[in-house]
């Protein structure tokens, strides 16, 4: 529009995870432009508010709200492995204490935890820099220790090409500064696969580097979120999260997930300060009566879990239908019980499981909805709504594909009209 002759109402800003300082103030700038030049100086602004800003008109007394920007702390009541004995995943159960916290949630909403970094993580990492816990550093709200900036501020785990371009330009290392040649962008993908920043600051150490100019370096801890697996209806005073502990072993050391490894090893006696992260493409259908397909496999289950206890509160008479996928039924069926007893009070209608590796070759959920081509369907034709929830790389992908191939077989359409049945489902938001 530039280039064109068009002129900038206010200059365009660049934000990652790391937004919501700036796009408060941003977003004033354009309101004010805009009044400006309509005149509409009396207005009211038809702005939705961004999450977390309050929606309150100005002067009234706003109830205590929790927000990204101010957290609610809340207790972990129960912490359980959902996989059985022999099982390669570590799927936690985790319930939190949302008692008197006035959050509230819709099946589909998302947690959001603010984590704190692994102390022992952030120690190996104060020690490799030379530097000392108690050194003063300029953190993100004013002058803190460097382990307080550490532990709670800054990501100190991932790897990523600006920050080892910023690392670089300190270090002044030839070898460094090779592996960010235009022509090395292979190797230093390479470099970065399974390493993390300590061990660029191993391997390229910058002799008498300050804490506080190493914490410059760094970006902000964002937040993590976690599908909410429970119903506010059902459990007004809690909340549940189905979470995979990370763990592994790269170049010698042993990694982990900063918040999994929190919830997983080191929440029972700390609060955790959460938010709700509200996702409205991710929701039942308003019509009671209208029938779901839910497909969830390994984790992914977590929103279904909700969804379905939900309609059990609401006394929903919509008919659903879970697949469910994992790598072994008798260590990785998460939620059985739950699912067992929905099946056999009739809410849920009905649920198919791929265990992937309890036979020879694989099953997922895919081949189970390929399977049942001619009832999903039906169930499409007849109003059902389809949520996909999970590994969003390749499980999507594939889940996505047989559906398209189940609606060209079952319709009689070719494959161009089959994606433009799809296509046309996802814009009544009844592929989600
Ligand atoms: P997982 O246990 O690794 O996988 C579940 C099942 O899916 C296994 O049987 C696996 O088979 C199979 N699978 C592998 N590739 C597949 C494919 N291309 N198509 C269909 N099935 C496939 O799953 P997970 O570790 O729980 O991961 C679930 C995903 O959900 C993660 O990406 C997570 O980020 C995401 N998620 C989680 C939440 C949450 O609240 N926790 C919310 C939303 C999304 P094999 O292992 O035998 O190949």
């Amino acid at each position: 529009f530039e280039k064109l002759g068009a002129n900038r109402v206010v200059d365009r800003v660049d934000l990652d995870v790391d937004f919501d300082d700036r796009v408060e103030s941003w977003i004033d700038d354009v309101i004010a432009k805009f009044k400006e030049a309509t005149g509409a100086g009396q207005a009211h602004a038809n702005v939705t508010p961004m999450p977390g800003a309050s929606a309150q008109p100005a002067g009234a007394q706003a109830p205590a709200s929790y927000s990204r920007k101010n957290p609610f702390a809340a207790e972990v009541l129960t912490n359980v492995v959902m996989n059985g004995r022999g099982s390669d995943k570590e799927v936690h159960h985790i319930e939190l204490d949302t008692e008197d916290s006035g959050l509230t949630w819709e099946p589909g909403d998302s947690l959001g935890i603010i984590p704190a970094n692994d102390p022992d993580v952030v120690a190996e990492l104060i020690g490799a820099l030379g530097a000392a816990a108690d050194d003063e550093v300029t953190g993100i709200d004013g002058e803190v220790s460097l382990e307080h900036a550490l532990t709670h501020q800054y990501e100190i785990t991932t790897l990523t090409r600006p920050f080892i371009e910023k690392y670089a330009e300190r270090a002044a290392n030839d070898e460094l500064n090779a592996l960010l040649a235009e022509d090395a962008r292979e190797q230093l993908a390479e470099y970065i696969d399974g390493r993390f920043i300590i061990d660029l600051v191993e391997d390229y150490p910058i002799e008498g580097m300050a804490g506080a100019d190493f914490v410059r370096l760094l970006r902000k801890l964002p937040p993590r979120l976690y599908s909410i697996a429970s119903s506010h209806a059902a459990n007004p005073d809690e909340i549940h999260l189905t979470v995979a502990a990370v763990r592994y072993e790269t170049h010698g050391r042993k990694r982990h997930g900063v918040a999994s490894a929190q919830l997983a090893d080191r929440s029972d006696d700390a609060n955790l300060p959460i938010y709700i992260d509200h996702n409205k493409n991710f929701k039942l259908p308003t019509d009671d009566a209208a029938p779901i397909i839910m497909i969830g496999p390994g984790t992914g289950i977590a929103p279904f879990r909700a969804f379905v206890e939900e309609r059990e509160e609401r006394g929903a008479e919509g008919k659903n239908w879970v697949f469910f996928g994992a790598q072994h039924f008798r260590t990785d069926f998460y939620y059985q019980t739950d699912w067992l007893r929905w099946r056999e009070e009739g809410l849920l209608t009905r649920m198919d499981v791929a265990f992937s590796r309890d036979q020879a070759d694989k099953i997922y959920v895919q081949d189970k909805i390929r399977e049942a081509g001619a009832e999903v369907y039906q169930w499409i034709e007849d109003g059902a709504t389809v949520y996909v929830c999970g590994d969003a790389n390749a499980m999507a992908a594939d889940v996505h594909d047989a559906l398209l191939d189940v609606i060209g077989e079952q319709a009689g359409i070719n494959a161009e009209d089959a994606a433009g049945y799809l296509k046309n489902l996802q814009k009544e938001k009844r592929y989600q």
